[in-house]
């Protein structure tokens, strides 16, 4: 399980959240529509939630119903770089 980052950061990308990640798991593009975590290095701390001013950022089992979608957007965002 990691935390995701779902729809409030489309079109927001405040990018709070990457100053604070200890482990560089918040990436994104200036061309991409938000920002995205990656699972393989998110290590659960929680510290992105409290600095995003949109409420984008929850843990994976916490993922309200209408952004389950965002699980995958964000895995998918890194399997495309590897
Ligand atoms: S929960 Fe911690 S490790 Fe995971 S993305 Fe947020 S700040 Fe980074």
């Amino acid at each position: 399980m990691a935390y995701v980052i779902a729809a409030p950061c489309v079109g927001n990308k405040d990018s709070s959240c990457t100053l604070v990640c200890p482990t560089e798991a918040i990436v994104g593009l200036p061309s991409d529509p938000q920002l995205y975590i990656d699972p393989d290095l998110c290590i659960q701390c929680g510290l992105c939630v409290s600095v995003c001013p949109v409420a984008a950022i929850y843990p994976e089992e916490d993922l309200p119903q209408p952004w389950l979608d965002y699980v995958r957007l964000n895995r998918d965002y890194f399997r495309k770089l590897h």
